[in-house]
Protein backbone atom coordinates (compact mmCIF):
# COMPACT_ATOMS: atom_id res chain seq x y z
CA UNK A 1 0.00 0.00 0.00
CA UNK A 2 1.39 3.19 -0.92
CA UNK A 3 2.18 5.74 1.86
CA UNK A 4 -0.55 9.03 0.54
CA UNK A 5 -3.02 9.02 -1.45
CA UNK A 6 -5.03 11.36 -4.32
CA UNK A 7 -7.93 12.58 -2.36
CA UNK A 8 -10.02 10.98 -4.92
CA UNK A 9 -8.21 7.78 -3.88
CA UNK A 10 -9.24 8.31 -0.06
CA UNK A 11 -12.75 8.51 -0.85
CA UNK A 12 -12.88 4.95 -2.58
CA UNK A 13 -10.76 2.94 0.05
CA UNK A 14 -12.72 4.80 2.64
CA UNK A 15 -16.08 3.10 1.09
CA UNK A 16 -14.36 -0.28 0.01
CA UNK A 17 -14.11 0.39 -3.99
CA UNK A 18 -10.99 -0.84 -5.30
CA UNK A 19 -8.73 2.36 -6.53
CA UNK A 20 -7.80 1.95 -10.21
CA UNK A 21 -6.93 5.19 -11.67
CA UNK A 22 -7.73 9.05 -10.78
CA UNK A 23 -10.19 10.72 -13.47
CA UNK A 24 -9.21 14.17 -15.23
CA UNK A 25 -11.51 15.61 -12.53
CA UNK A 26 -9.71 14.06 -9.38
CA UNK A 27 -6.20 15.89 -10.78
CA UNK A 28 -7.88 19.32 -11.10
CA UNK A 29 -9.29 18.82 -7.18
CA UNK A 30 -5.52 18.55 -6.11
CA UNK A 31 -2.08 20.86 -6.76
CA UNK A 32 0.50 20.01 -8.20
CA UNK A 33 2.77 19.53 -4.73
CA UNK A 34 0.07 16.88 -3.88
CA UNK A 35 0.48 15.01 -7.42
CA UNK A 36 4.14 14.76 -6.82
CA UNK A 37 4.02 13.61 -3.56
CA UNK A 38 1.96 11.06 -4.42
CA UNK A 39 4.86 10.09 -7.07
CA UNK A 40 7.09 10.00 -4.54
CA UNK A 41 5.70 8.08 -1.86
CA UNK A 42 4.78 5.08 -4.54
CA UNK A 43 7.39 1.69 -2.96
CA UNK A 44 10.07 0.77 -4.87
CA UNK A 45 13.05 -1.52 -4.52
CA UNK A 46 16.21 -1.00 -6.82
CA UNK A 47 17.20 -4.73 -7.10
CA UNK A 48 20.98 -4.00 -7.58
CA UNK A 49 23.23 -1.17 -7.30
CA UNK A 50 25.83 0.17 -5.61
CA UNK A 51 25.65 2.58 -2.85
CA UNK A 52 28.90 2.30 -1.52
CA UNK A 53 30.98 3.65 -5.04
CA UNK A 54 31.93 7.41 -3.95
CA UNK A 55 29.72 8.71 -6.56
CA UNK A 56 26.53 8.14 -4.81
CA UNK A 57 27.62 9.50 -1.36
CA UNK A 58 25.69 12.30 -1.40
CA UNK A 59 22.41 10.10 -2.74
CA UNK A 60 23.31 7.33 0.27
CA UNK A 61 23.13 10.35 2.73
CA UNK A 62 19.95 11.92 1.49
CA UNK A 63 18.08 8.67 0.63
CA UNK A 64 16.53 8.69 4.45
CA UNK A 65 14.16 11.59 3.20
CA UNK A 66 12.98 9.77 0.10
CA UNK A 67 9.51 8.53 0.81
CA UNK A 68 9.11 4.93 -0.29
CA UNK A 69 12.42 4.03 -2.41
CA UNK A 70 14.71 0.96 -0.94
CA UNK A 71 17.77 0.02 -2.67
CA UNK A 72 19.78 -3.20 -2.32
CA UNK A 73 23.42 -2.58 -2.38
CA UNK A 74 25.96 -5.19 -3.84
CA UNK A 75 29.52 -5.17 -3.27
CA UNK A 76 32.60 -6.51 -4.87
CA UNK A 77 34.66 -7.28 -2.62
CA UNK A 78 35.72 -7.01 1.49
CA UNK A 79 36.07 -3.12 1.37
CA UNK A 80 33.11 -2.14 -0.59
CA UNK A 81 31.25 -5.07 1.76
CA UNK A 82 31.89 -3.41 4.91
CA UNK A 83 31.14 -0.33 3.59
CA UNK A 84 27.41 -1.18 2.57
CA UNK A 85 26.92 -2.47 5.73
CA UNK A 86 27.73 0.94 7.39
CA UNK A 87 25.73 2.71 5.09
CA UNK A 88 22.76 0.14 5.85
CA UNK A 89 23.02 1.55 9.66
CA UNK A 90 22.23 4.97 9.22
CA UNK A 91 19.34 4.15 7.11
CA UNK A 92 16.70 1.76 6.72
CA UNK A 93 15.95 1.65 2.93
CA UNK A 94 19.32 0.56 2.62
CA UNK A 95 19.34 -3.78 2.14
CA UNK A 96 23.25 -4.64 2.32
CA UNK A 97 24.63 -7.56 0.17
CA UNK A 98 28.67 -8.83 0.66
CA UNK A 99 30.55 -10.62 -1.89
CA UNK A 100 33.17 -10.94 -3.96
CA UNK A 101 32.69 -10.01 -7.71
CA UNK A 102 34.54 -11.71 -10.58
CA UNK A 103 36.10 -8.23 -11.59
CA UNK A 104 38.54 -8.53 -8.72
CA UNK A 105 40.36 -10.47 -11.18
CA UNK A 106 40.90 -8.03 -13.67
CA UNK A 107 42.65 -5.84 -11.01
CA UNK A 108 46.36 -5.91 -11.46
CA UNK A 109 47.19 -6.28 -7.83
CA UNK A 110 45.17 -9.79 -7.98
CA UNK A 111 47.05 -10.75 -10.84
CA UNK A 112 48.73 -13.91 -8.86
CA UNK A 113 46.90 -14.53 -5.45
CA UNK A 114 47.41 -17.58 -3.77
CA UNK A 115 45.02 -19.83 -2.57
CA UNK A 116 45.91 -18.66 1.03
CA UNK A 117 44.88 -15.50 -0.15
CA UNK A 118 41.72 -16.08 -1.94
CA UNK A 119 41.08 -18.19 1.09
CA UNK A 120 41.05 -15.30 3.25
CA UNK A 121 38.98 -13.17 1.31
CA UNK A 122 36.60 -15.67 1.83
CA UNK A 123 36.76 -16.03 5.09
CA UNK A 124 36.21 -12.37 5.00
CA UNK A 125 32.95 -12.50 3.75
CA UNK A 126 32.03 -15.57 6.14
CA UNK A 127 32.20 -13.34 9.15
CA UNK A 128 30.09 -10.77 7.27
CA UNK A 129 27.52 -12.68 6.29
CA UNK A 130 25.60 -12.22 9.76
CA UNK A 131 25.46 -8.75 8.89
CA UNK A 132 24.09 -8.34 5.57
CA UNK A 133 20.65 -9.24 3.98
CA UNK A 134 21.89 -11.07 0.78
CA UNK A 135 25.20 -12.18 -0.67
CA UNK A 136 26.30 -10.75 -3.96
CA UNK A 137 27.04 -10.24 -6.55
CA UNK A 138 28.97 -13.33 -7.02
CA UNK A 139 29.30 -15.37 -10.23
CA UNK A 140 31.89 -16.03 -13.60
CA UNK A 141 32.31 -13.63 -16.26
CA UNK A 142 35.29 -14.72 -18.69
CA UNK A 143 35.73 -10.63 -19.46
CA UNK A 144 37.54 -10.12 -16.10
CA UNK A 145 40.11 -13.46 -16.61
CA UNK A 146 41.46 -16.39 -14.20
CA UNK A 147 38.21 -18.11 -14.34
CA UNK A 148 40.24 -21.10 -12.05
CA UNK A 149 40.20 -18.54 -9.74
CA UNK A 150 36.75 -17.21 -9.93
CA UNK A 151 35.51 -20.87 -10.00
CA UNK A 152 37.25 -21.50 -6.69
CA UNK A 153 36.30 -18.18 -4.91
CA UNK A 154 32.51 -19.04 -6.16
CA UNK A 155 32.88 -22.53 -4.98
CA UNK A 156 34.13 -21.14 -1.46
CA UNK A 157 31.05 -18.93 -1.16
CA UNK A 158 28.49 -21.49 -2.39
CA UNK A 159 29.48 -23.40 0.37
CA UNK A 160 29.11 -21.08 2.71
CA UNK A 161 25.76 -20.32 1.40
CA UNK A 162 24.51 -23.90 2.33
CA UNK A 163 24.79 -22.79 5.85
CA UNK A 164 22.90 -19.82 5.34
CA UNK A 165 19.15 -18.68 4.24
CA UNK A 166 19.82 -14.81 2.96
CA UNK A 167 19.01 -14.78 -1.16
CA UNK A 168 22.13 -15.05 -3.43
CA UNK A 169 22.37 -12.16 -6.48
CA UNK A 170 24.60 -13.43 -9.76
CA UNK A 171 26.89 -11.60 -12.24
CA UNK A 172 26.04 -13.76 -15.21
CA UNK A 173 27.08 -12.41 -18.16
CA UNK A 174 27.96 -15.03 -20.82
CA UNK A 175 27.95 -17.72 -18.06
CA UNK A 176 24.11 -18.18 -17.27
CA UNK A 177 23.94 -21.86 -17.98
CA UNK A 178 27.06 -22.60 -16.63
CA UNK A 179 26.46 -21.08 -13.54
CA UNK A 180 22.41 -22.58 -13.56
CA UNK A 181 25.02 -25.96 -13.99
CA UNK A 182 27.38 -25.12 -11.37
CA UNK A 183 24.30 -24.52 -8.47
CA UNK A 184 22.85 -28.05 -8.94
CA UNK A 185 26.12 -29.19 -6.92
CA UNK A 186 25.25 -27.23 -3.82
CA UNK A 187 22.12 -27.67 -1.62
CA UNK A 188 20.70 -24.10 -1.44
CA UNK A 189 17.56 -23.23 0.40
CA UNK A 190 17.40 -19.38 -0.66
CA UNK A 191 16.00 -17.17 -3.15
CA UNK A 192 18.57 -16.80 -6.15
CA UNK A 193 18.03 -13.77 -8.46
CA UNK A 194 20.21 -13.37 -12.06
CA UNK A 195 20.88 -9.32 -12.39
CA UNK A 196 20.84 -7.57 -15.21
CA UNK A 197 19.88 -10.73 -17.25
CA UNK A 198 20.79 -9.94 -21.16
CA UNK A 199 20.54 -13.86 -21.72
CA UNK A 200 18.21 -15.55 -24.64
CA UNK A 201 15.05 -16.70 -24.48
CA UNK A 202 15.54 -20.17 -23.52
CA UNK A 203 17.85 -19.33 -20.46
CA UNK A 204 15.60 -16.83 -19.10
CA UNK A 205 12.61 -19.71 -19.28
CA UNK A 206 15.37 -22.38 -17.71
CA UNK A 207 15.81 -19.80 -14.66
CA UNK A 208 12.11 -18.64 -14.12
CA UNK A 209 10.97 -23.14 -14.63
CA UNK A 210 13.52 -23.57 -11.34
CA UNK A 211 11.77 -20.16 -9.78
CA UNK A 212 14.49 -18.09 -9.72
CA UNK A 213 14.42 -14.21 -10.12
CA UNK A 214 15.35 -11.65 -12.98
CA UNK A 215 16.16 -8.38 -12.76
CA UNK A 216 16.36 -6.04 -15.80
CA UNK A 217 17.87 -2.57 -15.86
CA UNK A 218 18.32 0.64 -17.38
CA UNK A 219 18.98 -1.00 -21.10
CA UNK A 220 15.16 -1.88 -21.36
CA UNK A 221 15.08 1.69 -22.40
CA UNK A 222 17.03 1.23 -25.19
CA UNK A 223 17.33 -2.28 -26.36
CA UNK A 224 14.39 -3.69 -28.02
CA UNK A 225 16.21 -7.08 -27.36
CA UNK A 226 15.80 -6.62 -24.09
CA UNK A 227 12.70 -4.99 -23.96
CA UNK A 228 11.57 -8.41 -25.72
CA UNK A 229 12.68 -10.35 -22.82
CA UNK A 230 10.56 -8.54 -19.93
CA UNK A 231 7.72 -9.31 -22.17
CA UNK A 232 8.57 -13.05 -22.42
CA UNK A 233 9.36 -13.08 -18.58
CA UNK A 234 7.39 -15.14 -16.20
CA UNK A 235 6.09 -11.42 -14.86
CA UNK A 236 6.08 -12.90 -10.67
CA UNK A 237 9.98 -13.52 -11.38
CA UNK A 238 10.68 -10.23 -12.30
CA UNK A 239 12.58 -7.23 -10.22
CA UNK A 240 13.87 -3.62 -11.72
CA UNK A 241 17.67 -2.26 -11.24
CA UNK A 242 20.00 0.64 -11.80
CA UNK A 243 23.54 -1.05 -11.14
CA UNK A 244 24.17 2.35 -10.58
CA UNK A 245 26.47 4.15 -10.28
CA UNK A 246 26.91 2.80 -13.53
CA UNK A 247 26.61 4.98 -16.66
CA UNK A 248 24.17 5.05 -19.57
CA UNK A 249 25.43 7.13 -22.22
CA UNK A 250 22.32 6.85 -24.27
CA UNK A 251 20.01 8.09 -21.97
CA UNK A 252 21.65 10.19 -19.02
CA UNK A 253 24.77 12.30 -19.05
CA UNK A 254 27.49 11.10 -16.06
CA UNK A 255 26.50 8.35 -13.44
CA UNK A 256 22.95 7.12 -12.46
CA UNK A 257 21.29 6.87 -9.55
CA UNK A 258 18.61 4.64 -7.91
CA UNK A 259 16.22 7.48 -8.79
CA UNK A 260 16.37 6.34 -12.09
CA UNK A 261 14.91 2.86 -11.02
CA UNK A 262 10.86 5.03 -11.71
CA UNK A 263 11.79 5.17 -15.27
CA UNK A 264 12.59 1.15 -15.60
CA UNK A 265 9.92 0.02 -13.86
CA UNK A 266 7.51 2.61 -16.00
CA UNK A 267 8.82 1.25 -19.14
CA UNK A 268 8.16 -2.71 -17.48
CA UNK A 269 4.72 -1.18 -17.09
CA UNK A 270 4.40 -0.13 -20.71
CA UNK A 271 5.98 -3.53 -21.84
CA UNK A 272 3.60 -5.87 -20.27
CA UNK A 273 0.44 -3.44 -20.63
CA UNK A 274 -0.53 -2.49 -16.73
CA UNK A 275 -0.28 0.41 -15.03
CA UNK A 276 2.40 1.53 -13.08
CA UNK A 277 0.98 1.87 -10.06
CA UNK A 278 -0.04 -1.97 -10.52
CA UNK A 279 3.79 -2.61 -11.73
CA UNK A 280 4.87 -1.15 -8.47
CA UNK A 281 2.66 -3.42 -6.61
CA UNK A 282 3.96 -6.33 -8.71
CA UNK A 283 7.41 -5.11 -8.00
CA UNK A 284 7.42 -4.98 -4.51
CA UNK A 285 5.61 -8.37 -4.09
CA UNK A 286 8.24 -9.83 -5.80
CA UNK A 287 10.88 -8.31 -4.18
CA UNK A 288 9.24 -9.07 -0.88
CA UNK A 289 9.49 -12.80 -2.13
CA UNK A 290 13.08 -12.74 -3.05
CA UNK A 291 14.43 -11.31 0.66
CA UNK A 292 12.31 -13.62 2.11
CA UNK A 293 14.60 -16.33 4.17
CA UNK A 294 13.51 -19.98 3.67
CA UNK A 295 14.13 -21.41 6.94
ZN1 LIG B 1 26.53 -4.68 -10.01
Amino acid sequence: MHGLRLPCQEKRVQSGQKFNRPTKDSFRKVGLEDLALCLISLRITDAHAHLNEFTLTGFSAGLRHVDGLSVITNSVDVDSSLRNIEISRSCNMVIPFVGIHPEIFARPENSNMSSEQLDSLTEHIADLIKDAKGIGEIGLDPKYGQMENQEYVLDRILLLAESSVIPITFHCRETTLEILDVLSSYNLRQNIMFHWFAGSEMELGKIHDRGMFTSFGPSILFSKRMAGLVGSSNRGLVLVETDSPTTFQSIINGPSSPFLVYSVAFKMAFILKITFNDMCDLLEANVGKYLATQD
